[in-house]
């Protein structure tokens, strides 16, 4: 089958790999037909992860069943399902508890529990921006989609991660109607962090970025967008709310964080958030900061320290919840809400491509060169 294949740091290609197939009686095979590039995939396509040369890559997967083990009993070959990107188990002690994120199963090797499609330090799995994908425990890791979804594929395909994380940031938050939120990063994930707020009744929502095209997206859906190149966004956020602060904040940037002139500092947004948010505010960490191999990479993240000002973030009696999402436990409210109306994710998307486009794909999203927010792949075209 076509995969992309991670080469190396900064390349990908579209490759010839053996077929994805059914490996063990719980497993699910899919037909992929649409799979997004996200931006935590840019952690290892720009080298930043032990992610090995070979493997294939892409956890925001959707497709048709075309196949089934025989412990296989609710999904059908022919269902159209969404594939949220953590692959869990359903029994496990976190499992049990709607924490699949840390699923304590599917990723026994690593010491990190969780795992993921065709991602670093995750588990073995390959990633579907392929044309077919093994799905470990498909009963529990197939969300199976309404009827409409042949028709609506770009909405749909946004519940396997990159909606649900914004969700999630807006609950880890505690966004509660008539709220402020203050939002760092327009990327994908930021600005559905965003888009969850106000559909959460935030009275008003701040969104952080240089990028004028994602800040234009965050307008678009009712946002104030704040532009980091011209001031202090700290300033600008304390200027709109008189002095106090956002009552909630949610970083969506992650240890990739860099200030306007281009000097990555990964502890930034982190600092400002506290400082933009009001005293006894609650701030959701999504953006990913992954302990590193101390023997290896980049002195910066070695273990995944940031320098946090703990003094300022004590006194005002904030809080701080962070980690990845556990998908599933919003899926089913989130694909309600698309499949009555109530919600069109994908306003998100810049570009729909086929599969052998992805290493021009990735090279203009990895350089968030204007215009491309969110890519959306389409295998088996
Ligand atoms: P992205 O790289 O496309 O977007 C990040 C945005 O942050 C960019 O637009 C960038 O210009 C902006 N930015 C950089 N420095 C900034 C600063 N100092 N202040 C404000 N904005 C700044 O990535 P994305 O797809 O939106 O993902 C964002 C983060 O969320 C990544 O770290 C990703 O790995 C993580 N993520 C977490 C989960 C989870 O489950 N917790 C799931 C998906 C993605
Ligand atoms: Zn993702």
């Amino acid at each position: 089958m076509k995969a992309v294949v991670y080469e190396g740091p900064r390349k990908v290609s579209v490759t010839t790999v053996p077929d994805a197939r059914i490996e063990r009686h719980t497993d699910v095979l899919v037909r992929v037909t649409t799979s997004n590039i996200c931006g935590s995939d840019l952690h290892m396509y720009e080298g930043r992860t032990s992610f090995e040369p070979g493997r294939v890559l892409g956890h925001e997967n959707l497709g048709e069943v075309v196949e089934i083990g025989d412990a296989v009993d609710r999904v059908k070959v022919g269902d159209m399902v969404c594939l949220p990107f953590n692959i869990s188990c359903g029994f496990c002690a976190n499992c049990e508890q709607g924490l699949t994120a840390f699923c304590l199963t599917t990723n026994p090797k690593s010491g990190l529990a969780g795992a993921a499609y065709g991602y670093a330090d995750m588990g073995p799995y390959n990633g579907g921006q392929a044309e077919l994908l093994r799905v470990p425990y498909g009963d529990f890791n197939c969300l199976v989609l309404p009827e409409d979804a042949r028709e609506r594929q770009t909405d749909y395909v946004m519940l396997a991660d990159v909606w649900p994380t914004g969700w999630h940031a807006s609950v880890l938050a505690c966004v509660q109607p008539g709220d402020t939120v203050v939002v760092y990063g327009a990327g994908p994930v930021g600005l559905m962090a965003a888009y969850s707020a106000l559909l959460r009744n935030a009275s008003g929502v701040m969104v952080i970025d240089h990028h004028p095209d994602r800040l234009r997206k965050a307008e678009e859906i009712g946002a104030i967008a704040i532009d980091d190149s011209r001031s202090s966004p700290v300033e600008q956020v304390l200027e709109l709310t008189q002095g106090m602060g956002a009552d909630r904040g949610c970083e969506c940037v992650g240890f990739q964080a860099h200030d306007p002139k281009g000097a990555e500092r990964p502890n930034m947004t982190l600092n400002d958030l506290v400082r933009s948010v009001k005293f006894t505010g609650n701030i959701a960490v999504v953006g990913l900061f992954v302990p590193r191999d101390p023997g290896g990479g980049d002195k910066l993240y070695q273990r995944g320290e940031v320098a946090i000002d703990y003094g300022t973030f004590w006194s005002k009696g904030q809080t701080m919840s962070t980690g990845q999402c556990n998908v599933k436990n919003y899926n089913r409210q989130l694909c309600s809400l698309i499949h009555e109306g109530g919600a069109r994710p994908s306003w998100i998307v810049s570009q729909e491509l086929d599969l052998d486009d992805a290493p021009e794909a990735y090279e203009h999203f990895d350089a968030r060169e204007e215009g491309w927010t969110k890519v959306v792949l389409h295998p088996n075209k």
